[in-house]
């Protein structure tokens, strides 16, 4: 039985032939996944990073379930959250209903406070303050536009109202941008292992400018995100060389 089944991997793989009779190679628990999957390894373990759409995506790690901006128009099917992360009061990023889908019972919900204003039980965090959950800690950061708005002298975010989040898994540092411009604090960030970048209009910026911040900070992984009909090769364009890895993902 044994020599039909290695001749039918050999024809499906084209691998080189192991000598008959070889034992198989031990595949340890802990092997590093092949680059340019969802994953991230860290010293508190794998992270499983869930590209969901627009601005949703969820993380887990053990039997940790992390869910950023669940928003109804996503599919919402997956394991349940320990933890919610609002980023904004948008409807595209803060929607109750899919909290409620998405949440275990005994879930924290992590929100600014114009969020956190209508939605009880919320844990605010501002921009600068942090919360540490053991198997994660969450740092708010700022997001904000700084030309792009509804009107004259308004803008579509305010600097302070919402809020980007740094995730730290063991040693390693996820971020997500919210939805903003290129800012100085963006640009400043530093030891980004994975960043989640927006980019569309008007709202947020161009692929070009999200190319020129993420350049600025140097992720070792990009995941644009928040994009809609973006022109994603002009984000390509602008990384080019810069030892980036951008992973484009089917968000919509
Ligand atoms: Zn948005």
């Amino acid at each position: 039985m044994r020599a039909p089944l290695l001749v039918l991997t050999l024809a499906a793989c084209s691998r080189p032939s192991t000598p008959t009779g070889a034992a198989p190679e031990p595949t340890p628990a802990a092997s590093p996944a092949p680059a340019g999957d969802d994953v991230l390894e860290t010293s508190a373990g794998r992270v499983q990073i869930h590209p969901v759409h627009h601005g949703t995506v969820y993380f887990t790690i053990g039997d940790k379930v992390v869910w950023v901006d669940p928003w109804s128009k996503a599919d919402l099917t997956g394991p349940k959250a320990d933890l919610v992360l609002v980023t904004d009061i948008h409807q595209d990023h803060f929607d109750a209903a899919a909290i409620a889908s998405v949440r275990k019972d005994d879930a924290l919900v992590i929100a600014p406070a114009v969020v956190a204003e209508k939605f009880a039980g919320a844990v605010v965090l501002a921009n600068g303050e942090a919360r540490d959950l053991g198997f994660v800690r969450v740092e708010a950061v700022p997001m904000y536009n700084l030309v792009r708005g509804p009107e004259e002298g308004k803008l579509f975010h305010d600097k302070g109202r919402g809020n980007g989040y740094v995730l730290t898994f063991g040693e390693r540092r996820v971020y997500l941008s919210g939805d903003t411009e290129c800012t100085p604090e963006m640009k400043a960030l530093r030891d980004i292992d994975v960043a989640f970048v927006c980019m569309n209009l008007p709202y947020t910026m161009t692929p070009a400018e999200a190319a020129e911040c993420v350049a600025a900070f140097k992720p070792k992984v990009l995941y644009p995100y928040h994009y809609r009909d973006s022109k994603l090769d002009e984000l390509d364009a602008g990384l080019a060389g810069s030892g980036v890895e951008v992973r484009r993902r089917d968000w919509y």
